[in-house]
């Protein structure tokens, strides 16, 4: 049976790219036993009818579900926060950070329209930069009106499969209408493969950029904590996680534990202190949520 992977989903057919060619499916009742519900990124065995149509026959295991966008076996978020307009906000970006982590996604932070940054914030955005840089995050920066950004962040979605996501206003319609000049996503959301027309239902669905897959809608709209515990988040900081070992508790918090070499680190300036003062707030969210015992 072919196998490959379903890149767009609309009013119950999914769209199976396989071997350089796609086959518009439907779904067959033996996986909704099992209340599977395909979405756009499975990978999917399915048999073909004729040359064009087909039927999804199984569903493999997903390494990750996003809700909104909703999309399978997600490799890379590209995480898009301005420079200015709005302003680069740390705290909304490590709030990004530990609910792609969570989900066990790889971030890519892109500081967009730098074009627009004035003389005197350069040197604290470039600070900041740094900073995630040292944590092990990859950042570039990037501008509608440079072509080279475009070409820095290119070989990055080759081969994985990325979402966009980022507060409203900073760029993330513009960065995917860079990736594919040809799909006008404000305007007309005309699929790249198979659309003729207009979106009649919200969907979601992944655009070819070289030999990388992107979705088309940006996602984590939702920023909550939900599902998420104090332990789950210590190893949503990498720079925590990095350091736990060296903590005298197993499963130390970093919080009132004596010998917390998280602390140590955040008092010699290693990490950043509003990386600490993030993670605090984020404790206390979730606890607020819980129950305590
Ligand atoms: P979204 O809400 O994140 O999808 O943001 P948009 O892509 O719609 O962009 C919001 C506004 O910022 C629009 O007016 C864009 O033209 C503008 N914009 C986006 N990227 C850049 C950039 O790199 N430089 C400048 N100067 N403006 C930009
Ligand atoms: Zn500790």
């Amino acid at each position: 049976m072919p196998e490959g992977k379903i890149i767009k989903a609309l009013s119950g057919f999914y769209y199976v790219a396989h071997e350089g060619s796609i086959t518009q499916c439907r779904g067959r009742g033996v996986f909704r036993k099992n209340k599977i519900t395909p979405l756009v990124g499975d990978y999917v065995v399915f048999q073909a009818e004729n040359e064009t149509d087909g039927y999804i026959l199984e569903v493999g295991e997903r390494k990750n579900e996003l809700v909104r966008p909703p999309i399978a076996n997600v490799d890379q978020a590209i995480l898009v926060f301005s420079a200015v307009e709005p302003d680069f906000s740390t705290t909304l970006l490590d709030r990004f950070l530990t609910l792609i982590e969570f989900n066990l996604i790889e971030p890519i932070i892109c500081i967009s329209k730098i074009d627009l940054i004035p003389e005197t914030r350069l040197s604290d955005i470039q600070a900041y930069a740094a900073d995630y840089e040292k944590m092990g995050y990859r950042v570039i920066f990037t501008s509608t009106t440079m072509q080279d950004s475009i070409d820095r962040l290119w070989p990055l979605l080759q081969n994985k499969v990325s979402v966009v996501a980022g507060q409203s206003g900073v760029g993330k319609s513009s960065l995917l209408n860079q990736l594919r000049p040809e799909l006008a996503l404000k305007t007309s959301g005309i699929s790249s493969h198979l659309g003729r027309g207009k979106h009649t239902t919200r969907h979601v669905e992944l655009i070819e950029v070289g030999a990388g897959l992107v979705a088309d809608t940006p996602g984590f709209s939702s920023l909550d904590f939900t599902d998420m515990g104090v332990e789950d988040l210590t190893d949503c900081f990498p720079e925590f996680k990095l350091r736990k070992h060296a903590c005298k508790f197993r499963g130390c918090t970093h919080l009132a534990e004596p010998k917390c070499a998280v602390k140590a680190a955040v008092e010699s300036g290693e990490i950043p202190s509003y990386r600490y003062e993030h993670y605090t707030q984020f404790v206390q969210e979730i606890r607020d949520r819980k129950p305590r015992y």
